[in-house]
Parts: structure tokens; sequence; C-alpha cells
């Protein structure tokens, strides 16, 4: 999409830090990280969120999860990560294009607020 901030980066129109990249997915740092690791893994297709998603994007739902465990494996989180997708503003979504938070490398709480 052409005014869609995270399709800007996936096209490299606006810088980011690069944490991985394959065919279907893309993943780099948050801007304004909230623990010591904050990696969003974003689908390189654009969708909205995860209520505008169907089951035609079950498998790049996926593989954003996969990318994401994969590096948390790489950065030695696995005592503990959470992946979120804030969904809607209620939820504190702020950018359209979905993407799925990878935090870790500190303790979580839980409910989170
Ligand atoms: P959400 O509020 O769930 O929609 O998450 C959007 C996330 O994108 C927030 O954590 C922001 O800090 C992050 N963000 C916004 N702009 C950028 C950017 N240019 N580069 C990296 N992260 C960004
Ligand atoms: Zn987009």
């Amino acid at each position: 999409m052409n005014d869609c901030l995270f399709c800007k980066i996936v096209r490299g129109q606006i810088p980011s830090k690069k944490v991985y990249d394959d065919e279907h997915t893309y993943a780099f740092e948050d801007i304004d990280p909230k623990a010591p690791t904050h990696v969003l893994i974003i689908p390189k297709r654009h969708i909205p969120g995860l209520k505008e998603a169907d089951t035609s994007d079950a498998e790049i739902i996926g593989r954003c999860h996969i990318t994401a465990a994969q590096i948390a494996q790489e950065r030695k989180l696995e005592e503990g990560y959470r992946t979120v997708l804030n969904v809607g503003p209620a939820a504190g979504q702020s950018v359209f294009h979905m993407h799925v938070h990878l935090l870790g490398g500190r303790k979580l709480n839980w409910p989170p607020g």
C-alpha cells in the first residue's frame, strides 16, 4: 500500500534496523522499545490487522510467529518471551499493517495492561 508506514519500510523508503528478511516476512527493531528485545515481525504483503485477516492469510500469520520464535532462539530468550498482536485502537494498535511484537529480555508481567 502506497502510504502505509510498514509497506514503506519493506520497500526501503523509510529506514529500519533490519533483524531478519526473507521472501515473505521482514523483521526490524521497534523504534520505541518496551523491552531489551522489541522486534516487529511483519508480512511483506499488506494486511491491515488480524481482524481483517482471513484463512488465506493463515500461512503468513504462522510464518510471522515462526520468525519471531527463531529470533528469540538466536537471542537466547527461551527462558521467556512474548509475542503480541495489538488488534484495533482500543488495544493499542497504531500502525495498520499487521505486525507481531516480540518482547523479551526482562520479566514480563501477566496480565498485560
Ligand atoms: P502497535 O501500537 O501495536 O500498532 O505497534 C506499532 C509499533 O510500531 C510501536 O511499538 C512503534 O514504536 C513502532 N514503530 C512506529 N514507527 C516505527 C518505525 N519507523 N520504525 C520502527 N518501529 C516503529
Ligand atoms: Zn502496509
